[in-house]
């Protein structure tokens, strides 16, 4: 038998840094979505674990056990052969190797029959795994170890821009002017009002922004080019970059501004996409 599971890209649509703890881990505020643009996690069960990385986007995935496809394997105590098709770029911002291992857990566990990890499992592959097993809209704080889900999520369509330049996460967190930054409000508007939900979304940040494009200017410039399109609502980046997103209300005018993208930067990675809108099976 043969499971595959979707591991789509994670968005943050806000990212507030609240604080720094002692033992140096950021304590984050984010609204998280997930998209209609992934990778896919295919496992089998074999007598020892394999991965095999294909795809539009293999070219320097590992392959051996820093993927964390194989350490979410590991932890379950479970052999698979297992293949990652691999379509989201790396060290993006979009959370590529948390979804990955989200998926691999959602289809090994499906596979074998077993429990998914404990949360602070699932946090020792990565701060981002625990909102990317149910990969749905989520209000994630803490260092990560704590999910709320948020109902009625807008599945307006979107574009996302790679500028196909990588950003360290590390660096991009030390350059932070401050750590002590305002939390999201606690009242959030009606999500079922696009027009309200993306004047809100407006009113928030990404804290990473300013230092990531002080590590990559051309991070400014796929925002400039995402808020100067026409019908873009919101233009803002995700996690520690590079990958940005622009949010329309409209599909015909989303793809008249995702040609004309394409057209001006033929060599950015420039994709359609939207809300998945409903948690991982
Ligand atoms: P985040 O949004 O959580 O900051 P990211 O998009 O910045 O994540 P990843 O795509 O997870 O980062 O890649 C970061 C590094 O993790 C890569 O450079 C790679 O060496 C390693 N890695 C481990 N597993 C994977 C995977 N399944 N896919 C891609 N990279 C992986």
């Amino acid at each position: 038998m043969t499971v595959e599971a979707f591991a789509p890209a994670k968005i943050n649509l806000t990212l507030h840094v609240t604080d720094q703890r002692s033992d140096g881990y950021h304590l984050l505020d984010s609204l998280v979505t997930f998209v209609d643009v992934g990778d896919a996690v295919t496992v089998e069960k074999a007598e020892k674990s394999t991965l095999t990385v294909t795809g539009p986007m293999a070219a320097g995935v590992p392959t051996d056990s820093r993927n964390l496809v194989l350490r979410a394997a590991e932890m379950l105590g479970v052999p698979a052969k297992i293949t990652l098709n691999k379509h989201l770029p790396a060290a993006a911002g979009i959370g590529g190797g948390s979804s990955d291992a989200a998926a691999a857990l959602r289809a090994l566990t499906t596979l074998y029959n077993l429990a998914l990890p404990s949360v602070s499992d699932l946090l020792s592959l990565g701060a981002d795994v625990p909102v990317c097993v149910p990969a749905t809209l989520a209000r994630m704080t803490g260092i990560g170890e704590q999910v709320a889900p948020v109902v009625n999520e807008p599945v307006w369509p979107m574009i996302l821009i790679n500028p196909r330049v990588s950003v360290p996460t590390g660096p991009v967190f030390q350059a932070l002017p401050s750590k002590n930054n305002p939390p999201m409000p606690e009242d959030f508007p009606d999500w079922k009002d696009w027009d309200t939900a993306a004047a809100w979304l407006t009113t928030q940040r990404n804290d990473l922004e300013a230092p990531a494009i002080g590590a990559q200017p051309s991070i400014g410039q796929v925002l400039t080019e995402l808020h100067d399109s026409k019908g873009c609502a919101l233009a803002r980046m995700s996690g520690s970059g590079a990958t940005c997103f622009g949010i329309y209300f409209d599909d015909d005018i989303r793809d008249r501004a995702l040609k004309k993208l394409r057209g001006d930067f033929p060599n950015w990675w420039i994709m359609p996409t939207r809300p998945l809108g409903h948690p991982m099976a």
